[in-house]
This record gives C-alpha cells, sequence and structure tokens, in this order.
C-alpha cells in the first residue's frame, strides 16, 4: 500500500500464557479450554490453596490472591496488563460440588512490546486511482492458553480473511476505476489496537475511501446477516438492500448503529463511511476452543461475496 512492504508494523502490551496452564479444583484435574479459562490479565500462580465463599458464583483465596469464578460460558479474551489476582474461569459443568481446594500451576509472560504488523495491499485503479474502495479484517485471535491449548478462531475471524483473499482475488483479476485496498489487521482482539494504528498512521490518504467494509464472524448466514452502521450510512445501506433483494442473496439485512466492536470503527470516527457486517445463524461458538473450521458451515459464503462485490460496484460506477 505504501508501494515498499505489505507489512505496517506496530507494538503493544500483551499478556501471554506461553507455558504450564494446570488447574485442578477438589483434587480434580481439570481441561484447559473445555473446563476452564485463565481470565486474561492473571499473573502466573502456583502451589495450593484453600478457597472461601464469596457470593453465589465467585469463591477466593485473599490472601494467595486467586479467584474462582463459576462460568456458563467460557469466553476468552486478549488484555494488555497484568492485575494482582489470578482468576480462573471453570464451566459450571465441570465441577460437582462447591471448590474448596485449588490447586494451580500457571506460568505466564507479560511482553511490553509484543510485534505485530497490519497486512496492507491494493490493487490501482484504471480511472481515478486516487479514489478508493477498502475491505478490511482482522486476522488475529486469541493466542494460546498454556503450551497445548489452541483457539483456532476460524468464525473469528479466519472466515473475514478467507472472504477478504477470495475478494483480493477477484479484484487482482478484473481491477475497477477506483483503486482497491485490502488490510487485515492485527491487534484486534486486544482492543482494535491495529486499525486504531492504521487510521493514525494511514498509509493512504483516510479523506480518498469512498467506502470501507469490514468483515468479521462471516462463517454462517442462514439467518442472513447484520450491518454495524447501517443507520449511519443509509443511502448505502438502502443500496445494498436493493441489490440484495434483486440478486436473492440473503435471506435478511438486519440494520444496526454505531458499535465499537470491529476495526471499521476507529474509520467510522475519522468520518470514513463504512460498514462492519457479520453473518447471523449457525453455529454459535465464539472466543472459545469450540470455533474451529470443521464445524463452521460458510453455507452462506458465495452469497455474501457476490453481494459484496455488487454492492461496491454501484459505489464506484
Ligand atoms: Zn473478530
Amino acid at each position: 500500500m505504501n508501494g515498499e512492504n505489505f507489512l505496517q508494523t506496530f507494538h503493544y502490551p500483551v499478556n501471554t500464557f506461553p507455558g504450564k496452564m494446570e488447574v485442578s479444583i477438589n483434587r480434580k484435574q481439570l481441561v484447559p479450554g473445555r473446563d476452564f479459562i485463565i481470565s486474561p490479565n492473571s499473573p502466573g500462580a502456583k502451589g495450593k490453596a484453600t478457597l472461601a465463599q464469596k457470593d453465589s458464583t465467585h469463591y477466593s483465596n485473599v490472601h494467595k490472591h486467586i479467584t474462582v469464578s463459576i462460568q456458563s460460558k467460557l469466553t476468552w479474551s486478549v488484555a494488555h496488563e497484568v492485575a494482582d489476582f489470578t482468576t480462573i474461569q471453570v464451566d459450571k459443568k465441570a465441577i460437582y460440588k462447591k471448590p474448596v481446594i485449588v490447586e494451580l500451576n500457571i506460568e505466564n509472560k507479560f511482553i511490553q512490546d509484543f510485534k505485530a504488523s497490519n497486512v496492507c495491499a491494493m490493487v490501482k485503479g484504471t480511472v481515478r486511482p486516487d479514489s478508493l474502495i477498502l475491505f478490511t479484517a482482522h486476522y488475529d485471535h486469541l493466542g494460546g492458553m498454556g503450551r497445548s491449548t489452541y483457539f483456532p478462531g476460524a468464525n473469528d475471524n479466519a472466515s473475514g480473511v478467507s472472504l477478504l483473499l477470495s475478494l483480493a482475488k477477484y479484484y487482482a483479476a478484473n481491477p475497477q476505476r477506483y483503486t482497491i485496498g485490502f488490510i487485515c489487521f492485527a491487534g484486534e482482539e486486544a482492543g482494535l489496537l491495529g486499525s486504531k494504528y492504521f487510521t493514525e498512521n494511514p498509509l493512504v490518504p483516510l479523506s480518498s475511501i469512498r467506502f470501507l467494509t469490514n468483515v468479521d464472524l462471516v462463517g454462517t448466514g442462514d439467518e442472513g446477516i447484520t450491518v454495524v452502521n447501517a443507520t449511519e450510512f443509509p443511502k448505502e445501506f438502502m443500496l445494498l438492500n436493493t441489490i440484495n433483494d434483486d440478486g436473492n442473496f440473503l435471506v435478511k439485512i438486519n440494520a444496526r448503529g454505531k458499535a465499537a466492536n470491529s476495526d471499521h470503527y476507529w474509520f467510522t470516527e475519522q468520518g470514513v463511511p463504512s460498514f462492519f457486517i457479520y453473518t447471523l445463524g449457525g453455529i454459535k461458538a465464539y472466543h472459545d476452543i469450540f470455533d474451529k473450521a470443521e464445524t463452521l458451515p460458510f453455507n452462506e459464503y458465495q452469497d455474501l461475496f457476490k453481494l459484496i462485490v455488487k454492492f461496491n460496484e454501484r459505489l464506484i460506477n
């Protein structure tokens, strides 16, 4: 995108768990990812502790800075600082009695200057190369939790990256009047950091972007899609609906307002017209070890691809 390099590199602080990840409660060994997750801002911990009940779902040893919290769904994330308590979130299906004794062997590693890169590219426009259509999708996920527990992130967001790559392949073979840009953002899960960095250090003038489409969680679609920023850009949203009705692509397009829930956000804040599209229906795995490619249907992938291409065709011409 800057004519030199596909990578735009930046750094951020992040707490990681590259080593041991062992938890037992009431002497029963728990399976990481399935039975428990560690709160992302936890320091490492080693040893045994007796827990006291704090409320219906929280059990702590205040002296040893350990908390066990009982959850009905385990949802992991990323933290950029380390708190002073090690918190273990346990799936309620994994334990039968109140947790009394917890034994931990957990290693964390706080990295002050974690290096990450946005991946940026473009296909030059044939008539108005200074006007831009932009497609974005984050390619980071949550990383590993311990040495052997892996969060695949198939829907979040390998699905969006694959759609972006399909679009890149299509536009490389079919250059348009406008320049078509593609960005895979890093650091999304740590707080939309890659897109924030890009908008603060843009490789193209933000004012030259005619429209941005961000895709995240697009591996299903049997119940349609939701469009964030629909109410911010009603003309474009109407156009999207007209094209969808004409082409019979998706069963439903839900309108949503502004939301800081993916990488379109910083661009919207800078006045760049944008939509964030995610699909609805199918498997509900999210930020857990079950977000796997094998169970992701991709049933509306072609239709969504066609809808996006036709929508942008109309914006350009
Ligand atoms: Zn995501």
